[in-house]
């Protein structure tokens, strides 16, 4: 049973915040329902009953707004 929800920046690797896991549970569902296991990419399920999810700060998200590609994944991921 997983306790809590960790957001870290997957670029900085700054913490963005946490969440009780019941507050995006509904997240983690979608993302580990993506295609060929891409959804690994974003989450890590720690021992101690946190899930690490991989997104994006306020500040890479900024600089990435120039590269199309990485701004749709970052809006979907928010
Ligand atoms: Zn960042």
């Amino acid at each position: 049973m997983y306790m809590a929800i960790r957001y870290t920046c997957r670029h900085c690797d700054t913490e963005i915040g946490s969440l009780p896991f019941e507050s995006a549970k509904e997240l983690i569902v979608e993302i580990q329902q993506l295609d060929e296991g891409k959804g690994e990419r974003f989450l890590t399920f720690e021992n101690d009953g946190e899930v690490t999810v991989r997104c994006i700060c306020e500040q890479c998200e900024q600089s990435l707004r120039t590269f199309p590609d990485y701004y749709t994944l970052a809006k979907w991921l928010q």
